[in-house]
């Protein structure tokens, strides 16, 4: 029999960076909150991704939290980029240094969420049988948790073993001696595979499409960056909050790779590659959007790829040709191309040889077997929607998420959904989200997250609710932020195209952090507009329209034809 539901004013789901900071934030606003966590750890990603080289892809000066001074004095990382270890004792850390682990419950499933409309609160049950009775439910649960559920034919007759970087055991993995083969070419794998290789007898890599990847030159923090977060720190992080993708990478959005000499180019690229990471994304203001830009930077890593790999068959079949650079996340490296200069790794091209089966032995592709003692899988997440999916949530009228989401993910600023009061999504679809650097990202959302529930509070209201019209309009939006961009052209997870039979929409919001954030502030600012907001019958404010668009970016003249003419083939310009 179920036992009695817990009472909380708030219920989180999800102990990672973005359920902690929430915790802490309702505390510090006098509003009670629970959190459950699915792994028998805090931390989320860095909870599960121990595979080897596993390391944050960001600055790890900027990936870390700005809202505590104490927090930020005392934490000092040790790299440019951490490893997973560090990051991992990081979220730790942050577990112990605000006392959150009282209220965090470890491994525990949510299992479903009920809106209970008479009582205007969220009746939640777990996969132990119990569950919580709250008027909030904040669903931290990452937007790459879930891993794809690949299956291959005769995966479970294979007789050696199997593992998934997002799921990689916690005791470690030694594969001195034994023939591993690895399955994809995403970030995980380009991270995994050097570690991999110097430490097996051999290594295949089996990949279907090739990524662009960019050296992170890891190393000691940069003097320079250093010395301007020692100076100082608020302003470093204010910095960094204030960018398109929640980083500093030098953007010239003004300058143009098609209007610049060969010469500029080369220098430019160069300076930025030789930087490492992902300086290289802000270098042009055109190549997210003009494919001749783009073509010049694909050429060019191209040529760096040729530069760092000896047999020019294995340099073609690691170049990226089906996608424009940055329209898929793009790798950063350590010694990944290189890596393919050895002696016991090997390539095979899926789509020359795709896989036939699995086999006791390993696999069998149409030219020939592959023998191995162990498989990684690398073959990526249900992105953005899968965790939420995977809940049983029914908001008014017992509506479940799944068929709200049935062509796409549909949100109110990537924060809330139309028809489930009370609800809200940290970096939700909709949100820049993993377009930018999360934890940025998470800060600013339960910041505005916590600002609202004490609004509520204050105003001694019971819920609040995205209006249809408003979530419309902001899909509107978020869709007409992505049109000018060549970044729907890509079979990406940010599509959701690697899962199949998931709807085709680009689902995180391109505007940029700095844009989205001006956004969120003037919909609280205007009492939360795009908001129905009551406490039982009296309704505080239903202010159905979404109108705090952002003004027109000054975009550079030569852009504007192409611009113009996706957004009139997509319908957001008269023709
Ligand atoms: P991913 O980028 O989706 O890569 C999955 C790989 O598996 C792709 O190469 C894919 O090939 C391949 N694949 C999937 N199904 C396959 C199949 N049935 N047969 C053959 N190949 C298959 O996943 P990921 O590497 O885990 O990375 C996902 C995201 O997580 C990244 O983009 C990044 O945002 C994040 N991440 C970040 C870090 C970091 O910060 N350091 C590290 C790891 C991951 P196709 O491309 O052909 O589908």
């Amino acid at each position: 029999m179920a036992s009695a539901a817990t009472t909380t004013d708030v219920l989180i789901v999800g102990a990672g960076f973005a359920g902690m900071y929430m915790l802490h934030k309702l505390r510090q606003a006098g509003i009670s909150g629970q959190v459950v966590e699915a792994g028998s750890g805090v931390g989320g990603t860095w909870f599960w991704n121990r595979y080897p080289g596993a390391r944050v892809d960001i600055q790890s000066l900027e990936y870390s939290f700005g809202f505590d001074e104490g927090l930020q004095r005392e934490w000092r990382w040790s790299e440019r980029y951490a490893p997973q270890p560090e990051l991992l004792a990081y979220a730790d850390h942050i577990a112990d240094h605000f006392d959150l682990r009282r209220d965090i419950r470890l491994d525990t499933r949510i299992a479903a969420a009920t809106w209970d409309e008479a009582a205007q609160r969220w009746r939640i049950a777990t996969d132990t049988g119990d569950g919580y009775d709250c008027r909030y439910f904040i669903l931290a649960t990452g937007c790459l948790s879930i891993p794809t559920e690949v299956s291959f034919p005769g995966i479970e007759d294979f007789k050696g073993s199997i593992y998934r970087t997002s799921r990689w055991p916690h005791e470690g993995t030694d594969f001195t001696g034994q023939r591993v083969g690895i399955i994809g070419t995403g970030s995980s794998a380009i991270q995994s595979i050097p570690v991999i290789a110097a430490q097996a007898a051999q290594l295949t890599v089996f990949q279907r499409t090739p990524n662009y990847s960019v050296p992170a030159h890891n190393g000691p923090i940069p003097p320079a960056d250093l010395e301007a977060w020692e100076r100082d720190p608020r302003g470093y992080r204010a910095a960094s909050r204030d960018t398109v993708g929640g980083f500093q990478n030098e953007a010239r959005t003004d300058v143009l790779a098609t209007e610049s000499s060969p010469e500029d180019i080369r220098a430019e690229l160069d300076r930025r590659w030789a930087w490492g990471g992902f300086r290289l994304l802000g270098a042009f203001g055109d190549t997210a959007i003009d494919p001749a830009a783009n073509r010049i930077i694909q050429d060019f890593i191209a040529e760096k790829i040729r530069e760092q790999v000896a047999d020019p068959k294995v340099a073609d079949l690691l170049t990226p040709k089906q996608h424009y650079f940055g329209t898929k996340r793009p790798c950063v490296d350590t010694g990944y191309f290189a890596t393919f200069n050895r002696d016991n790794v090997e390539l095979v091209d899926l789509h020359a040889a795709p896989i036939v089966t699995f086999n006791t032995g390993g696999i069998a592709t149409t030219a020939r077997q592959h023998d191995f003692d162990a498989m990684v899988l690398a073959t990526g997440f249900d992105a953005m929607t899968g965790a939420i999916d995977r809940i049983d949530i029914r908001g008014v009228g017992g509506r479940r998420i799944q068929d709200h989401w049935a062509e796409g993910p549909r949100t109110y600023l990537g924060l809330t959904v139309a028809g489930f009061p009370n609800m809200f999504t940290i970096t939700g679809p909709g949100s820049p989200s993993v377009l930018t650097n999360m934890i940025n990202s998470i800060e600013q959302h339960v910041e505005w997250i916590a600002d609202c529930l004490s609004w509520l509070a204050d105003r001694q209201m019971a819920s609040i609710e995205a209006t249809p019209e408003a979530e419309a309009a902001w899909c509107r939006h978020v869709a007409e932020a992505v049109t000018p961009t060549l970044l729907p052209t890509a079979n990406s997870w940010y599509m959701g195209a690697n899962v199949p039979g998931k709807p085709r929409m680009f689902m995180p919001y391109a505007g940029g952090l700095n844009t989205y954030t001006d956004i969120c502030n003037q919909v609280a600012a205007k009492g939360y507009e795009g908001f129905t907001i009551r406490a039982g019958e009296t309704i505080l404010s239903d202010s159905r329209e979404f109108s705090s668009h952002p003004p027109m970016p000054d975009i550079p003249a030569k852009l504007m034809p192409i611009i113009v003419e996706r957004l009139t083939a997509a319908g957001f310009m008269p023709a």
